[in-house]
């Protein structure tokens, strides 16, 4: 079996590897750097610069002076990239993969042409992730005007950033330049910011955000950019925000152009390659995981899909949820969530219940000076069935394993509160909520 991928983030580079340590021999093209926007210009800086923001925050609340090096913090963040990129070299080097660099273009469904060489493989996976997208109004492409990987790469903290677009890196961008020093406001066209999230996680962190002292405007449509001067209109009135740097966080879109998908029959739309459960395009022996599908977003759903994909390829089954994937958002306070939030459950006519309890509550997150957040667990009030967890507070993030993991194998609101959890920890905020 020869299986050739295009991309190497993380649904490209961790499939490659997960196939050759099943002996299957793989062909990998980029043409951009190993770990894809997740580790060069997504995830990872973004990551680093989150912990920094986090860093800063803490001395503040101990009362502690405290200044940030900016250019030692982006020379941290280089090393943090080069370190991992180190890693995913080392595991290219099997011998049973075979790295190539540059543009891929299909020939026909099993012959991928690089520069000019055919490559042959009896299966391909197209996992070439997205771009960011950016609205069409005048002035979008002026030079203060950035995406967000070129805001990882600034030179100096903006003394004003005005970030259009109050999605996942819309906010996690307004947290860390607002940690930094920058004054940040953010335009959302949505009635809240975060629109796909539970309302109450959206609101309580627009809440916490505006306490900190960032502007969020909601419900509002960008009309132009004009120099220093982002104008919008807010209920049919026309308004402007001074900023030095804008950030341009309206989503992104797949990297499905120059793949030469339509010669060869891929069917594909504006959000990205079609593709049916196990990842299958619509041409035989070709998958696509990953961004570039315009399902969820996210590093680890790419993982996942390329493990389906690999798994179907290889005629072996999974038990993979897709509908139980864990999404963060590494504000301050972070965001995370998994499975069904309140609102859905009641579109869908679900009797649900809903239980809280609050990080106020919780010895460690007092001890950690870290008392903002709550954690809502939603329950089938039928037959006690968990249905989805959405937290904010310090590490959600971490703490919203536990759910998934329950989420994923059907647990009830019993099997939960016969859970023994650790004292002091974060995660007992799970099992507080529903032992009220
Ligand atoms: P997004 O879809 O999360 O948010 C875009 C936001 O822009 C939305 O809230 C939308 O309503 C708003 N918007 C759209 N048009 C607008 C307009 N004209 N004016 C004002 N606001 C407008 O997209 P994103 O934040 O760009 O992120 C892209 C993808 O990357 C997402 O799928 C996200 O989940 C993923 N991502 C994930 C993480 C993480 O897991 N922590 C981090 C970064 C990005």
């Amino acid at each position: 079996m020869r299986l050739l991928i295009i991309g190497a983030g993380p649904g490209g580079y961790e499939t490659a590897v997960s196939a050759a340590n099943r002996g299957v021999e793989v062909t990998i093209v980029t043409d951009g750097e190993l770990g894809g926007t997740c580790l060069n210009e997504g995830c990872i800086p973004t990551k680093t610069l989150c912990h920094y923001a986090e860093l800063m925050e803490q001395n503040r609340k101990a009362g502690i002076e405290a200044h940030v090096d900016f250019t030692r913090l982006m020379e941290r963040k280089q090393a943090v990239i080069e370190q991992l990129r180190g890693g995913i070299e080392m595991l290219m080097g099997n011998k049973l993969i075979t790295l190539v660099r540059g543009k891929a273009v299909f020939r026909d469904a099993h012959t991928v042409s690089v520069d000019g060489i055919d490559y042959k493989a009896d299966k391909v996976i197209i996992a070439t992730g997205s771009k960011s997208a950016s609205l069409p109004i005048p002035g979008e492409s002026n030079a203060n005007v950035l995406t967000s990987d070129k805001l990882l790469s600034i030179d100096s903290v903006p003394e004003r950033l005005c970030v259009v677009g109050g999605g996942v890196i819309g906010l996690e961008m307004a947290s860390v330049f607002q940690s930094l020093g920058s004054e940040v406001t953010v335009l959302e066209y949505f009635r809240e910011i975060l629109p796909r999230f539970d309302t109450d996680l959206s609101k309580r962190l627009k809440q916490a955000m505006q306490k900190r002292g960032i502007k969020i405007e909601t419900g509002v449509e960008v009309k132009a950019i004009e120099g220093n001067r982002v104008l919008f209109d807010k209920k049919g009135t026309e308004t402007a925000v001074e900023t030095d740097v804008v950030l341009m966080a309206v989503g992104r879109k797949a990297n499905v152009a120059s793949l030469n998908l339509d010669d060869i029959g891929v069917r594909y739309s504006n959000k990205g390659i079609e593709v049916d459960e196990n990842l299958r395009t619509s041409v035989p022996d070709v998958y696509a995981v990953g961004d570039v599908t315009g399902h969820m977003m996210l590093a680890h759903v790419a993982s996942f899909q390329g493990r389906r994909a690999l798994n179907d390829i290889l005629s072996e089954t999974d038990n993979i949820r897709f509908d139980m994937v864990p999404a963060d958002v590494f504000t301050l306070p972070e965001v995370a969530t998994v499975g069904m939030t309140e609102d859905e459950c009641k579109e869908k006519g679900i009797n649900i219940k809903c239980m809280k309890s609050f990080f106020r509550t919780n010895g460690k997150a007092v001890s950690m000076d870290e008392t903002e957040g709550f954690c809502k667990i939603v329950v089938n009030a039928d037959d006690g069935k968990l249905l989805g967890a959405h937290i904010m507070g310090a590490h959600a993030a971490d703490v919203i394993q536990e759910m998934t993991a329950l989420l994923y194998m059907g647990a009830t609101i019993s099997d939960l509160r016969d859970v023994i959890h650790a004292h002091p920890t974060l995660g007992e905020v799970i099992g507080a909520a529903v032992n009220n």
